[in-house]
């Protein structure tokens, strides 16, 4: 289908974070059992592997998560105000939060737990928003369309900042807020046409600029720096899945599913569709792997998949409208 990049980039998120909706925290042993393959859009499984958490049971085929709640609200946001406004931007995706229903004391769309907690601080006027640890990756999966407003405008300096500030009111963790600075570089990039060597280098260079050093305070600096993750993607460029996956996991820890994402996207460079279905039958934090890995690869090929899915979206009319007036930024 021919299609604006933009529409693509936000249309393929909401593509990417329903396929991982319901194997989300599942292991890729247990999909393989129960699922064979993940190759299309599922509802939310019924029966689920032994440990294995029951998230989205309210929700159902084609329904997005907070991935790609968040991301439309920033996308509003920046569409409203004509530009980057940090209040409008956290009050639209606060309003996003509180306008679903919480069910047994969770978000039916599985907002993380730092983003909520700071959500609810601002709600009550608090100053501290952001609580330790906070080293999601909800910085990360909300990003898209800062890297399309960096494209459009050429404001890129600004839109990387933007990442910067947005993460910093919900996050703490270094790792986190770099993790979304680097994911719209990512988009931009990709937009851009850079080469897969380009790709990788610019990924280093925006993280070494981006990312905070880690402190005693902060939690698993065993794992090292964000910036480690991404050497050990280009040093590994090649490797089996399976050593990718053991060498950075994919859990919803900023530092493992962001880099575990971004080694799909040079890996598949040219098979954006079979890149995303690994992606999302490693399980782990599939919604937002898929969700992530599919802005990216949109970004790059434009829609890579079956207009099926576009259509199974209960959000489609939504991102078109938002994504028609991003387009429009030009
Ligand atoms: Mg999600």
């Amino acid at each position: 289908m021919k299609m604006h990049p933009y529409t693509a980039i936000l249309l393929a998120g909401a593509v990417g974070d329903t396929l991982g909706m319901p194997v989300e925290c599942w292991k890729p042993v247990d999909i393989k059992e129960y699922l064979g393959r993940v190759i299309a859009p599922l509802p939310p499984q019924k029966i689920l592997p032994k440990d294995t958490p029951a998230w989205f049971t309210h929700l159902e085929k084609g329904d997005i998560t907070d991935d790609t709640l968040l991301t439309v609200a920033i996308a509003e946001s920046i569409i409203e105000k004509n530009g980057l406004d940090l209040t409008d931007c956290m009050n639209r995706q606060v309003d996003a939060y509180f306008a679903n229903p919480i069910i047994d004391g969770k978000s039916i769309y599985g907002f993380g737990g730092s983003t909520v907690k700071a959500f609810e601080n601002w709600k009550q006027g608090n100053t501290m928003l952001a609580v330790p640890p906070g080293l999601g990756n909800g910085v990360a999966m909300k990003v898209a369309a800062l890297g399309i407003y960096a494209h459009a405008t050429r404001k890129y300096v600004e839109a990387l900042q933007f990442a910067g500030d947005i993460g910093t009111l919900t996050h703490t963790d270094p790792r986190a807020i770099a993790a979304g600075v680097v994911q719209s570089h990512a988009v931009y990039a990709l937009l851009s046409g850079y080469d897969k060597q380009q790709f990788l280098d610019s990924l280093v260079e925006v993280c070494m600029e981006y990312e905070y050093p880690l402190k005693d305070n902060h939690l698993q600096t065993e794992r090292g720096s964000l910036l480690d993750k991404i050497e050990w993607i280009s040093a590994n460029q090649n490797v089996d899945e399976q050593i990718a996956y053991r060498a950075l996991g994919n859990s919803c820890n900023a530092f493992e599913s962001v880099p575990f994402t971004w080694f799909m996207v040079q890996k598949y460079w040219d098979a954006p569709l079979e890149g995303l279905i690994v992606t999302v039958n490693w399980g782990g934090d599939a919604d937002s792997t898929g969700a992530m890995y599919a802005s990216l690869a949109a970004a790059r090929h434009g829609i890579f998949f079956p207009n099926e899915w576009i259509d199974m979206l209960k959000i489609k009319d939504k991102i078109l409208d938002v994504s028609q007036k991003l387009s429009e930024l030009h």
